[in-house]
């Protein structure tokens, strides 16, 4: 890369659904962009998304009851005024979608064939079969292929420059190297970060890296305690984990424990079709009763519609000699979505002028405590063409405004010191400690040990100051984002969505806030 190849209008972190629709869109109106991305093009979580995009087309839904669901499920802490402009806006621009990628989502006699999923009062999930991510991932990579936008893969984002809070550029490592680019914009489309469970359904990339790296340069990052466990996963003999879409649930599928016992409806009365958060806690405890194994049974399923609609899930067991038309298959729940992140407006814009974060990497107000199923491509969608327009635009930048009621950097007490705590030695344990301690059941006690262990295991690294290599630029991006999620956990003294804590069972109107934390 020659010095003139390093200056862009804007850069992108991340080639998934936020970051190759981003650039796909800004290319068509003639800005000199570039995409960056840390592994192969197509590693990432959009490409093993499986269930589909939620949005209100049929004949029977509307962009109220779209609204509604997403709000319920958001448990009191959904921005509703962002809603409203992603259910209302979904419509046109999941259209748009369709016609400029070329995305065929399934259809059946000419209408689209609607899947139903948790927490969606009817059917309203566009899909092809169970490989939606696959499908959409490859049609953004050919049309991003033909419409010769620069992608650099194995490219790690090490840390946005800014000056007064204005973003100048990138520090980069490609090939070993360390690089600069320069920009006015970046768009943070990094994704998520189950990676730092030790059971988890995410890309290997799903390490956090972007809110870790925005937050380090001064960008806020809320939400983070809002950690989505999804209820069935399936470990393979092979040691990695598959997702098993709930639109397997929406077909008839059934939870039982190793006495045939369907036990979910105990927890809630709309069974199996229950929110995430609801049934991974009714697993977890019902898993805690002498060891209890939990399967999902699709013996009610007519084996036609596995074959067809569960393609990918009948394909991947048939692999490992397990017919699923015929025995229940053993499944757990396992880190799954990010509902916190860069905390943005409505445009994708952070507190700093010229960083944008869009995705699963980035805090819109969407998803509130608890993610509804199938939003989450439709989120990308539908804030990245906003994004776009903006930078298009040339607007007056708008920035990010907290509200008066927002919590920042709430202080905590971790009552023992860090003399007290082991380090962590390595990723594997990080993500022990993530799953112990902040996992889908937390209390007080045990979520301020694993902050005093990661400030510890941080205080060494900082001491250590080596040259990093790529696993480890990410096992210190990990620490600092476990910490943030581990201090949010801390602080919200009640239960709500997808944070349970053991120690505080219930939901609190005083906690009705969002915890915000930002670099001083
Ligand atoms: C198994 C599974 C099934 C899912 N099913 C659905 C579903 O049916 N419907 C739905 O709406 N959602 C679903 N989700 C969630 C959804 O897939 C993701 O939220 C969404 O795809 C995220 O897109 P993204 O572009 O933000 O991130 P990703 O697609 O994860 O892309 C992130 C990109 O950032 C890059 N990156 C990260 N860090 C760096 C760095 N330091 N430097 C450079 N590049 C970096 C990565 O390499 C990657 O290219 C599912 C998720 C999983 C894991």
């Amino acid at each position: 890369m020659d010095k003139e190849d390093k200056k862009f209008d804007v850069i992108v972190v991340g080639s998934g659904i936020a970051g190759l629709y981003s650039a796909l869109r800004l290319k068509k109106y003639g800005i000199n962009v570039v995409v960056i991305t840390k592994d192969k093009v197509d590693e990432t979580n959009t490409n093993l998304a499986q269930g589909g995009m939620a949005v209100a087309l049929g004949k029977d839904d509307s962009t109220e009851l779209h609204l509604k669901d997403t709000i319920e499920s958001g448990a009191g802490i959904s921005d509703e005024e962002i809603v409203r402009i992603l259910v209302s806006e979904a419509k046109n621009r999941v259209e748009e979608f369709i016609r400029f990628v070329g995305v065929q989502f399934e259809r059946k006699n000419e209408e689209f064939d609607f899947a139903l999923e948790g927490g969606h009062s009817l059917p309203r999930i566009l899909h092809i079969r169970d490989k939606t991510g696959e499908y959409i991932q490859k049609s953004l990579v050919e049309k991003a292929m033909r419409e010769n936008i620069r992608i650099i893969e194995n490219a790690f984002l090490l840390k946005i420059v800014t000056e007064e809070s204005h973003v100048i550029g990138a520090e980069v490592m490609l090939n070993g190297e360390h690089i600069k680019m320069s920009a006015d914009n970046i768009i943070l489309a990094t994704g998520g970060s189950g990676q730092l469970y030790k059971i988890t359904t995410n890309a290997q990339t799903a390490t956090g890296d972007g809110i870790a790296i925005a937050y380090r340069a001064g960008a806020v990052v809320s939400n983070l305690e809002f950690v989505q466990f999804h209820p069935t996963a399936t470990i393979l003999p092979d040691g990695k984990v598959r997702l098993i879409t709930e639109a397997i649930r929406g077909a008839g599928a059934k939870i039982i424990n190793d006495r045939r016992e369907r036990f979910v409806c105990k927890y809630d009365e709309r069974c199996e079709l229950a929110t995430r958060d609801i049934i991974s806690r009714a697993i977890y405890f019902e898993m805690q009763k002498k060891n209890t194994r939990i399967y999902l049974d699709l013996r009610d399923v007519p084996e036609e519609k596995i074959k067809k609609e569960f393609e990918g899930f009948y394909e991947t067991m048939t692999r490992y000699r397990k017919d699923i038309t015929k025995e229940p298959i053993e499944i757990v729940p396992a880190a799954h979505y990010m509902n916190g992140g860069i905390r943005v407006n409505e445009f994708g814009q952070s507190n700093l002028e010229g960083l944008y974060a869009i995705g699963e990497a980035s805090c819109t107000g969407v998803h509130g405590a608890n993610r509804l199923a199938s939003n989450s491509l439709l989120e990308a969608v539908v804030f990245s063409s906003r994004a776009v327009e903006a930078i298009v635009n040339g607007a007056k930048w708008k920035g990010l405004r907290l509200e008066k009621k927002d919590l920042v950097n709430p202080p905590i007490d971790l009552g023992k010191h860090l003399e007290d705590v082991k380090i962590i030695r390595d990723v594997n344990e990080l993500k022990e400690v993530m799953w112990n301690n902040v996992g889908i059941v937390r209390e007080g006690k045990t979520l301020s040990e694993a902050i005093l262990r990661i400030k510890k295991t941080r205080d060494k690294i900082n001491q250590q100051k080596k040259i990093f290599d790529k696993k480890q630029l990410e096992f210190v991006n990990m620490l600092d984002l476990s910490e943030l999620i581990a201090t949010a956990a801390l602080v919200r003294e009640e239960s709500r969505g997808c944070h349970y804590r053991k120690d505080f069972p219930s939901e609190n109107e005083k906690w009705k806030v969002t915890i915000n934390f930002v670099l001083q």
